[in-house]
């Protein structure tokens, strides 16, 4: 008789997505005239870098050649996307990360799921609420928690509210944890943390001998040159913390994929027997067992990120979605509404009008202004009363929705 994970029963029906595509449906039934605009979702819009495209071009062509054919890769990437990584993301910016530290992937998404392979089914965990929904559906896959109540909330979960009295910054958990979850800038409050916030987080973990799941997707969108970009800026963190990365969003890799998670040497976990590991090894044995590396086009393709143009590029990209970003603050406060994020993140987080909830403010924007955006409760129970706006889309769009809601 085959078994299945009974743990997958446990997951709430994916509701927010399909509700809003639900509710979009009917709406331009009712209404074919209606231009809809979409600022709800976390994709990217613009094409991706031309230097980007032309090293995969090249990398495609020397695949077609005996001489530059690669077959299977390195499981942990190619060491000259490695170093580059480790010398311009992290190196320049005083972090003591090393290439052999940094595992490619094809996406941050697997990553921070698959990371639970390699740590102990007992771990007490920790998100923030509202989150990333995969980083609860993940631990609810493999069994790590009891079922949800009807708000939503998984047993054995420690949440960590995210509101407007603590800047959307994490406070430290009261009961103890040993796996925390943290997303700076974050998605979906825009929210970054500060120097001294990140090392409260360090010096936590470190005091409870907890690991800290870092995930920096959105670093690039930090212009503030005051802000870290990465957890291994604060002192003590290589001893506590893994931190993800993608090219996702700053490169638009959405759908090319490519990313990494960094794994310090000498950072440990206690085995059952009460011995310490280092989790690199498990990480590494991980990968090699259940990845194959990401093609070796894809990988020529992030490398060409860190080039000069690639750099170039980038930036511009990042501040077309920035400049979206502004233009969405300054009409929406226009508008009267209360306006968080999207100043070091490509989010905009709203509180939605006195007596309207988050699916309110959804239907109302929907059907007076025919702008789409993602009910903050759909990120967690402490999301309810707030609104996300993304700032991925043309400027054309971003522009006309913001003047519809201003005219409401
Ligand atoms: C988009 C995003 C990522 C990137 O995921 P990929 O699988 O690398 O595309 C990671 N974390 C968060 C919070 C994101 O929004």
């Amino acid at each position: 008789m085959v078994q299945v994970n009974d743990s997958y029963l446990k997951l709430k029906a994916g509701y927010l997505f399909p509700e809003i595509a639900r509710r979009v449906k009917a709406f331009s039934e009712a209404h074919p005239e209606a231009r809809i605009i979409r600022l709800g979702i976390g994709d990217v819009t613009e094409p991706l870098p031309a230097a980007c495209r032309a090293a995969m071009t090249k990398a495609i062509e020397a695949m077609g050649t005996r001489e530059g054919f690669h077959g299977y890769g390195p499981e942990q990437g190619y060491p000259w996307l490695r170093e580059a990584i480790a010398r311009h993301d992290f190196q320049s910016r005083g972090c003591e990360v090393s290439a052999e530290e940094i595992f490619i992937s094809d996406g941050s998404k697997c990553d921070s799921s698959n990371i639970l392979d390699i740590l102990g089914a007992g771990n007490r965990v920790a998100v923030t609420d509202p989150v990333y929904p995969v980083y609860v559906d993940s631990n609810v896959m493999a069994g790590r928690t009891g079922d949800a109540d009807e708000g939503g909330r998984y047993g054995g979960l420690t949440y960590l509210p995210l509101t407007a009295g603590n800047g959307f910054v994490a406070p430290l958990p009261e009961r103890p944890v040993d796996l925390i979850y943290l997303c700076f800038p974050n998605n979906p409050t825009g929210a970054v943390a500060t120097r001294e916030q990140l090392k409260q987080w360090v010096d936590y973990a470190l005091a409870h001998d907890a690991l800290i799941l870092f995930d920096a997707a959105y670093e690039a969108f930090i212009s503030d040159p005051e802000l870290p970009h990465s957890i291994y800026e604060i002192e003590g963190a290589r001893r506590c913390a893994i931190e993800f990365r993608s090219f996702s969003k700053n490169a638009g890799f959405t759908g090319t994929r490519c990313a990494f998670t960094v794994v310090p040497r000498g950072l440990s976990g206690t085995t059952a027997s009460g011995e310490r590991v280092e989790l690199w090894g498990l990480w590494n044995r991980r990968q090699s067992t259940k990845f194959n590396g990401v093609s070796y086009i894809v990988q020529r393709g992030a490398e060409a990120v860190y080039s000069p143009e690639g750099q170039e590029q980038v930036r511009a990209l990042i501040g077309f979605y920035m400049e979206n970003a502004s233009i969405i603050r300054r009409e929406l406060q226009a508008a009267g509404l209360q306006v968080h994020g999207g100043e070091q993140a490509p989010y905009v987080w709203i509180g939605t009008p006195e007596g309207m909830d988050s699916w309110g403010f959804f239907d109302h924007l929907l059907g007076n202004a025919h702008v789409v955006g993602t009910p903050g409760s759909g990120f967690g129970a402490a999301g309810e009363g707030y609104f996300r706006l993304s700032a991925f889309n043309s400027r054309a769009n971003v522009e006309e929705a913001m003047q519809r809601i201003r005219a409401l």
